[in-house]
């Protein structure tokens, strides 16, 4: 499909009849589109009558409900126990612990060389140096 001479004109005077696109490309058949005519109107400068689109009327939505926020209610949470310190710690070289002692190392008092609480336990640490090996409760 080519725009002739004629078509153009027949194009501007059903445009200026105020016409939409596609009653004009009806009118000119021709394997005229709308889309082309929406084009050549486009590229001439001028512009082709837009059918009313039929709106939904808007449906209101209902109000949302509110949400309310309420602090959590926690009993407080009661302090960990400090550790007390122990006084009693044996100081044992590695060769004097035995299968129930603590073996927290106290100190080191060579490279490499360590004395231990060394205090009864049926544990790996007594229990002064459990609460400080598995200190999670005071998080
Ligand atoms: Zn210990």
């Amino acid at each position: 499909m080519t725009w002739t001479k004629e078509t153009v004109d027949d194009l501007e005077k059903l445009n200026a009849a105020g016409l939409y696109a596609s009653e004009i490309a009806d009118a000119l058949g021709n394997g005229i589109t709308r889309n082309s005519v929406i084009g050549k109107l486009n590229r001439m400068g001028l512009r082709a009558a837009h059918k009313p689109v039929p709106r939904r009327p808007r449906q209101k939505r209902p109000p949302r409900p509110r949400l309310r926020i309420f602090p959590p209610i926690l009993a407080p949470k009661p302090k960990p126990a400090e550790p007390t310190p122990v006084e009693t710690a044996l100081h044992c070289t590695i060769m004097e612990l035995h299968s129930r002692s603590c073996r927290w190392p106290i100190e080191e008092i060579a490279p490499r060389q360590f004395l231990f609480c060394g205090n009864d336990t049926g544990e790996t640490y007594c229990g002064y140096h459990s609460r400080i090996a598995y200190n999670f409760t005071a998080r």
